[in-house]
């Protein structure tokens, strides 16, 4: 006989889980609304994707990644299983989860460039790959824990979450988990300040760590370097939109290693978000000036072209002040013991 024992913990209200999964409906239609464009007009699902909702991602992991996790679509329906009584609720060790994280951080970086050739220009494509996820995400919803193999496992985007949202601005409500099974041992959505190296039982947690901290940086500078529309026509064609970006990849992860190894422990969380800021400001270095008609690259990450009516120095400008906000935001504010979601109540099970 099992019975169900409840610690303290952040419940939510039945109008506050009512509002949340209207929030949850809301985001997810409009996530569908993305992948059938992306289908059926793929000009308009490829702008709508790649150009509008894919750039203010790093921004929202950075201040409120928690939202982010609350009502991700593809979060949704992976999630379904659990919600819906069909999962078998199997919980992962640490090191399968910490394979898993390995697999999301290779997967991230194989996947990125592959915009360059194929997504970025492909709104099928684009679309196939998010249905690939999404049944991936959800077989594994049926199978295990709450957010345990997806959310938090085999996603490509969570090693970016980790990395960039180590002091979100508050904690939001759960609006996933019920109660709170510790299925993920050091949750990443509900630990504060949470950052790639906080999970290190496991060599493989340590791997997916400094190859996010350290390799990050260097990936997005060689990201941004390769042209779009990169037919892949032989062998060559192809490893050309790996080459600069691994070449970045390499030479920041060594510097992060290298730095790290003779960084004292209590600098090393400052040295983790000197990295993060790198990344992150990287990020909108290039693509800010992209998204309004100042790229690098003629069209490439285009949303309007503002070239015609704003002035030049509008670019430095707007490096300056992003850089300058993702520095103080992440490496100069105290850590201020936020995690991303609130957890819920624990639910242990007594045998
Ligand atoms: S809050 Fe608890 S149940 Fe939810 S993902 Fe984190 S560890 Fe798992």
């Amino acid at each position: 006989m099992s019975s169900i024992i409840f610690k303290s913990g952040a419940q939510l209200s039945k109008k506050s889980i009512t509002i949340w999964r209207i929030v949850q409906l809301a985001v997810w239609l409009v996530g569908a609304g993305i992948l059938t464009c992306l289908l059926l007009f793929p000009h308009l699902g490829l702008l709508l994707f790649w150009n509008l909702l894919i750039p203010i991602a790093p921004f929202l992991f950075v201040v409120a990644v928690g939202i982010w996790r609350n009502v991700c679509p593809l979060a949704t329906t992976n999630l379904l299983p659990r919600h819906l009584g069909l999962s078998k609720r199997k919980k992962l060790t640490a090191k399968q989860i910490g394979i898993f994280n390995v697999i999301a951080t290779f997967a991230l970086f194989i996947i990125v460039p592959l915009r360059h050739s194929l997504f970025n220009n492909n709104g099928l494509a684009t679309g196939i790959m998010i249905i690939i996820m999404a049944t991936i995400g959800v077989t594994l919803g049926f199978f295990y824990e709450w957010k345990s193999a997806w959310c938090s496992g085999l996603c490509p985007v969570h090693p970016v979450e980790k990395l960039y949202g180590g002091n979100v601005f508050m904690s939001m409500p759960n609006a996933n988990c019920d109660n709170c099974m510790n299925c993920v041992i050091p949750c990443p959505d509900s630990t504060p300040n949470i950052n790639p190296l906080s999970a290190h039982k496991t060599e493989y947690n340590v791997l997916s760590g400094i190859m996010i901290i350290g390799g990050l940086p260097g990936f997005i500078w060689g990201w941004f370097h390769v042209p779009d529309a990169i037919a892949i026509e032989n062998i060559e064609s192809f490893l050309s939109v790996y080459y600069i970006p691994m070449v970045g990849l390499a030479i920041t992860a060594i510097v992060y290693f290298n730095i790290d190894r003779v960084t004292k422990v209590e600098n090393k969380r400052k040295l983790i978000s000197l990295f993060a800021t790198a990344g992150v400001s990287c990020y909108y270095w290039y693509r800010l000036p992209a998204w309004i008609g100042f790229g690098s690259f003629q069209d490439d990450g285009l949303l309007i072209d503002l070239s015609a009516s704003l002035p030049i120095w509008i670019v430095p400008a707007m490096r300056v002040v992003t850089t300058s906000f993702f520095f103080y935001w992440l490496v100069l504010r105290k850590p201020n013991k936020q995690s991303w979601v609130i957890r819920p109540a624990f639910a242990k099970k007594l045998a």
